[in-house]
């Protein structure tokens, strides 16, 4: 009998079809309460009373880094292990904080939408802003906020960093973020989501990076009071905003759609083929080793 896997969301055909020819693969519509296993996208939000419908539960096999849907401490409590997908992702999302600072600051995709409705012919496009010399503040330099901090210091940024702690590298640290806000040029946004960073870039963050800044998100939506931003956006209390990541996915208000002062993408800080194919190999291999009793890859508990 094959053990009977879970998909909590729409997972890709290369990480389905392998699934579905080791595995009893079932899914939220049709769930068998025979499930040991359980795999959800990085953003699936997973409550504890869904889990306990699963008595045989053993596993939870992220296809993300971020794990901020599961409810960890609840799993740990009762053995259920958690793993996620980290490393394989860095580069990707790091490539598109990059981008998100190059098409605020430099206004790319004004200028894309200017030329596009022909009016180069009336007169030159607009000056932006240059990078050199400014300051990235990074909230979570983690592994992926210090890929971008690589990457923003061959751009000749200067780095600056906010985390629960100062670590062992050339940037400077500061264990207040409104002070990081207020210091930086660009508050780029890499920690992880849940409880503990709910809200966290809130209207005091905003006032304090000021009408020179500009926020970059590709955490979680969640990290950012989103009320707070369009409000900030709409008076131009902060430049401008480079978001990836929204509170209510992929829901995104109409007032931010409709602001000028914001580039939006829609959650594709890992979406490559390379990389996402990277992503299901270790949730396919991190399954692989807990049902055959072997020690897991990458787990989180
Ligand atoms: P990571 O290596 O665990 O780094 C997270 C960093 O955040 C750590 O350095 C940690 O530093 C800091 N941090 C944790 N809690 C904090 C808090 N309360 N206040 C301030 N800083 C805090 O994770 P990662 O691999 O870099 O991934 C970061 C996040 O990116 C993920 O959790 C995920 O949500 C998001 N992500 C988004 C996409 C996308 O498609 N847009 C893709 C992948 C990941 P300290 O321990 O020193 O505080």
């Amino acid at each position: 009998m094959l053990p009977e896997i879970l998909l909590a969301a729409t997972v890709p055909d290369f990480l389905r079809q392998p699934l579905e020819a080791a595995y009893q693969v079932c899914e939220l519509a049709n769930p068998s309460e025979n499930v040991r296993a359980i795999v959800p996208l990085g953003g699936t939000q997973l409550s504890t009373a869904q889990l306990a419908a699963f008595p045989k539960l053993e596993i939870i096999s992220v296809m993300g880094v971020g794990y901020d849907g599961v409810p960890v401490a609840w799993c740990k409590e009762r053995g259920i292990r958690v793993t996620n997908t980290p490393d394989v992702l860095t580069d990707d999302v790091a490539d598109i904080a990059v981008a998100l600072v190059l098409m605020t600051s430099r206004r790319l995709v004004e200028s894309n939408r200017f030329l596009h409705a022909s009016q180069w012919i009336g007169g030159a496009f607009r000056l932006a802003h240059a990078l050199h010399g400014k300051v990235a503040g990074i909230l979570g330099l983690g592994r992926i906020g210090k890929a971008i901090a690589q990457r923003l210091e061959a751009h000749g940024m200067k780095i600056a960093y906010h985390g629960r702690s100062p670590q062992n590298v050339p940037w400077s640290y500061f264990d207040d973020l409104k002070a990081l806000a207020a210091a930086s040029d660009f508050l780029i946004i890499a920690c992880p989501g849940g409880p503990e960073t709910l809200g966290l870039v809130n209207a005091d963050v905003l006032a304090a990076l000021g009408p020179k800044g500009t926020l970059i998100n590709i955490a979680r939506g969640s990290v950012v009071d989103e009320k707070a931003l369009i409000t900030a956006l709409e008076a131009g209390t902060i430049r401008n905003a480079g978001l990836d990541v929204f509170e209510d996915e992929p829901r995104v208000p109409a007032s931010l759609l409709a602001c000028e002062r914001a580039v939006l993408l829609p959650h594709v800080g890992s979406a490559t083929h390379e990389t996402r194919r990277a992503m299901a190999q270790l949730v396919i291999d991190n399954l692989a080793a807990h049902f055959a009793g072997r020690e897991l890859l990458t787990p989180v508990v």
